[in-house]
């Protein structure tokens, strides 16, 4: 067992608010590309913007091209170890919650009791019009739809066909509720995971930063390095599920 696992375990027993903050690379283990993979499909379009899907029915035609290829892969993954243990934690208490970038549902899939997402989720559908979301039964047909017919939906309630992933798209306002709500996790956290995220947007690179500035321990659990390396009390340059689960163990037999 490895001195960074015991590390990790040592400072989760002892802390009063831990908070994960997760990002793309937590569910490569599940099958789905994270945003650099050269295969993934976000490196193989160009991706639609908010203001142009709202403006140009060309456009979002051209964006339901794209969600319908990515949409089976992320409907159809299931959680993996990562996902497991943080949610482990969560209903043990050692965990306040789950701040993530990611739009694939897994962690609330897993069981995660308290989970933020910052970006929206893709397993559902939402007009941009009235605001009504569908259930995630009715976002897999809204798919099947499109794949059938190549016709952008309809909205049931309002009849507009500005319906979407109830994502945030580029050139998107993050809701503010959900920021305000991650950003005062942050801030009340003693420690900070920061796993599978390049930290290279923001708000991704200002959440670490703001839990740093109260003090926090700052933990980095990513294969490649991160522009925020250079403030983190721990940094783990492993497999995000292999850590975790000897982590786990370590919690499991802590040391004498
Ligand atoms: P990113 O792709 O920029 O960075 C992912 C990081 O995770 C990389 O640095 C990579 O080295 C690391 N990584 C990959 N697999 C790993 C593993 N098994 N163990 C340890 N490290 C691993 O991801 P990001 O920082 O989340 O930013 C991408 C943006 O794209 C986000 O805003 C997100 O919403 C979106 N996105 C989401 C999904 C998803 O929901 N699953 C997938 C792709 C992209
Ligand atoms: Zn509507």
């Amino acid at each position: 067992m490895n001195d960074q696992s015991s590390q990790l375990a040592k400072w989760l027993l002892q802390s009063k608010c831990t908070v994960a903050f997760t990002g793309a690379g937590i569910s490569t283990e599940s099958g789905i590309p994270d945003f650099r993979s050269p295969g993934g499909v976000w490196a193989k379009y160009q991706p639609v913007y908010y203001d142009a899907f709202m403006s140009s029915r060309q456009s979002r035609e051209e964006y339901w091209r794209q969600k319908c290829e990515a949409h089976p892969g992320m409907a159809n993954a299931s959680p993996n170890h990562g996902h497991n243990v943080l949610a482990e934690w969560g209903s043990k208490k050692l965990l306040a919650a789950v701040i993530t970038q990611n739009i694939d549902g897994l962690h609330q899939e897993s069981g995660s009791p308290h989970v933020l997402e910052l970006h929206g989720t893709a397993r559902k559908i939402q007009c941009q019009d009235c605001e009504i979301q569908s259930t995630v039964e009715e976002a897999d047909q809204y798919v099947a739809g499109f794949l059938q017919t190549g016709k952008v939906p309809d909205c049931p309630k309002c009849g507009s066909d500005r319906m979407k992933h109830a994502t945030i798209s580029f050139g998107q306002m993050l809701p503010h509720e959900t920021r305000k709500e991650a950003e005062q996790l942050a801030l009340l956290s003693d420690l900070f995971i920061a796993l599978g995220s390049s930290l290279v947007v923001t708000p991704a690179a200002d959440l670490p930063r703001l839990a740093k500035a109260r003090d926090a321990k700052l933990v980095i659990i990513n294969r490649e390095p991160t522009p925020l390396d250079s403030l983190a009390d721990l940094i783990v340059r492993d497999s995000i599920g292999e850590f975790l689960k000897n982590v786990n163990q370590r919690l499991a037999n802590p040391p004498a």
